[in-house]
């Protein structure tokens, strides 16, 4: 499972706050997905996924 930010994200912090492991804040304000991260060791991705209020996150 390969997670990915779209540009519906409006950095509002949520999936950094509870999938630290995959999510982290840029520089820009916004949301990405940090480099080698694993949903599947991070167990979180799917909660975050829903969670996300403009629904940009996308999992593959
Ligand atoms: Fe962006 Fe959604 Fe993450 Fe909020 S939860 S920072 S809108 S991707």
């Amino acid at each position: 499972m390969s997670p990915r930010v779209t540009e519906e994200c409006i950095g509002c912090g949520l999936c950094a706050e509870l999938c630290p492991d995959v999510f982290e804040l840029g520089d820009d304000g916004m949301a990405y997905v940090k480099e080698d991260a694993s949903c599947e060791d991070a167990g979180c991705c799917e909660e975050a996924a829903d969670s996300c209020p403009t629904d940009a996150i996308e999992l593959d």
